[in-house]
């Protein structure tokens, strides 16, 4: 009997063991696939401002533009698709710096309200021009100990990506509120959603949800995994809550300064 039992205890570590080798086989094989569409997506992302940026310099150079409205129009057009760069170009700089380990956070006492203000007020513009509504629903003094430049690039993703993956409903709600030792700040959109299966999934690096034509060449699939890791190095907690068709909102919780 004692045999037996042996064997069958055995044979249980063994099959456990075979499954964990599997699973991590097929965790790595995800990963390397996610990361060769990663390559694939920045490089469009790439490419797609710079021509764009050549493209209409060269015209200008040219002097084929008649009139200064036109000029100033183009003038536009080359600084927003510059401010795109710079903006792909950080997000992989940061991200770099943190699977180096080299990323370190200045934790100081910040008002979370202004912070969030603080944002918007950049946002304001970028967000009328393409048809968003916004409320900011908000509570005073709430004061965490965060890096204001971290949290504020966590702000940034979370509000990018309700526009990015919108809907017909353009209306976005920022909350933020009290929860007794916790401060709590909710993003939530009217956007396309994410699935169930998905949201394990989307604060893996590189995985993004293949939607057609809507995301194409518009992401990274680094945000959401930067998002994680500034707010768990802020010793916080984020939490996605999702519909198919009807949106998606991300709360982010905060421990408030004692
Ligand atoms: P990306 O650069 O692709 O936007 P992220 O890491 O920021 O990368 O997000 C990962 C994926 O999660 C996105 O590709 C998208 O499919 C999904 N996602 C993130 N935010 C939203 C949202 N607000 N609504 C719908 N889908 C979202």
């Amino acid at each position: 009997y004692l045999n037996l039992g042996l064997i069958l205890v055995l044979n249980i570590v063994l099959l456990f063991g075979v499954w964990l080798v599997f699973r991590n086989v097929k965790k790595e094989i995800q990963l390397a696939e996610n990361k060769s569409v990663f390559v694939s997506n920045v490089s469009h992302e790439i490419r797609t401002p710079l021509s764009l940026i050549s493209m209409f310099a060269e015209t200008l150079e040219m002097g084929r533009v008649q009139t200064k409205e036109k000029q100033q129009e183009y003038y536009e057009i080359i600084s927003k698709e510059a401010q795109r760069l710079t903006a792909i170009v950080n997000r992989i700089l940061n991200f770099s710096q943190v699977e180096a380990n080299k990323s370190s956070y200045t934790l100081e006492p910040l008002d979370l309200g202004g912070a969030v203000d603080e944002v918007l007020k950049t946002y304001t513009y970028h967000l009328e021009s393409k048809g968003f509504d916004y409320s900011f629903t908000k509570e005073d003094n709430l004061i965490i100990e965060a890096d204001k430049e971290a949290l504020q690039e966590v702000i940034i993703n979370v509000l990018d990506n309700a526009i990015k993956y919108s809907n017909k409903t353009r209306n976005i709600n920022i909350q933020i509120a009290n929860l007794g030792n916790m401060a709590y700040l909710s993003i939530q959109d009217h956007g396309i959603g994410i699935s169930a299966r998905d949201q394990k999934n989307i604060f893996d690096k590189f995985y993004r949800v293949s939607t057609g034509d809507l995301a194409k060449g518009q992401g990274t699939g680094l945000g959401l995994s930067l998002v994680k890791h500034i707010i768990s190095r802020h010793n916080g907690k984020i939490k996605v809550k999702s519909e198919l068709g009807r949106g998606t909102t991300f709360t982010i919780y905060l421990p408030l300064k004692q």
